[in-house]
C-alpha cells in the first residue's frame, strides 16, 4: 500500500481538472468502479484503473497523474462512460489530463498529435482486416495474426 502525504497534495487539482470543457463530470463519480470492471485496457493492463485514476485526481495527487504513462493507455473508447450510472465522461477527463500534461511540461507536446496519428493508423488496420476477412466469412477462418497483419501492411 502507498502512503499519501497531504503536504504534497493540491486540494485545487480537482477544481482545475472541473473547470475545464470536459472535465466537469468528474465530481460526480462515487466509485462504484464500473467503469474499471468494463475497461478493455484494464483487461490487459491490470495498473490502469479509470476508478483509480478519478480518485488521484480528487485526492489531488496532481504530479502523480500528470507525470504518469497510465493517462496515455486509455483508447478513448467511452465503454466507461456507457456503464456509468453517474454519467461521468472518462475519456473527456482524460482529454484534460492530457493536455495539462502538455501545458506542465511533463510530455513533448508533439505526443498528442503522434498518439493520434498511431490510433489513426490502427483503425485503419482494423478497418482493412476486418474488409479481408469477411471476404472468407462464409468459410472457416484461422489466421496466424503476425503473418495476417504483415499481409495488410
Ligand atoms: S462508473 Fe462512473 S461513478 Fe462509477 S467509478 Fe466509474 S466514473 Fe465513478
Ligand atoms: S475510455 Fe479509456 S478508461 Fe474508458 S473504457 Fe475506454 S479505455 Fe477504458
Amino acid at each position: 500500500m502507498k502512503e499519501i502525504y497531504l503536504n504534497k497534495t493540491d486540494p485545487n487539482f480537482k477544481f482545475e481538472v472541473a473547470n475545464k470543457l470536459g472535465g466537469e463530470s468528474l465530481k460526480a463519480c462515487f466509485a462504484c468502479g464500473a467503469c474499471t470492471g468494463a475497461c478493455p485496457v484494464k483487461g490487459v493492463n491490470g495498473e490502469f484503473d479509470p476508478r483509480k485514476i478519478i480518485r488521484m485526481i480528487l485526492l489531488g495527487l496532481k504530479e502523480e497523474v500528470l507525470s504518469s504513462n497510465l493517462i496515455w493507455y486509455c483508447l478513448l473508447c467511452n465503454t466507461c462512460s456507457f456503464v456509468c450510472p453517474q454519467d461521468v465522461k472518462f475519456s473527456e477527463v482524460m482529454g484534460v489530463l492530457r493536455e495539462m500534461a502538455v501545458n506542465d511540461g511533463h510530455v513533448s507536446p508533439s505526443l498528442l498529435n503522434t498518439m493520434k496519428d498511431v490510433d489513426k493508423f490502427f483503425l485503419d488496420l482494423r478497418q482493412k482486416a476486418l474488409f479481408k476477412l469477411l471476404e472468407g466469412k462464409d468459410k472457416p477462418i484461422e489466421v496466424d495474426i503476425k503473418e495476417f497483419v504483415k499481409s495488410l501492411l
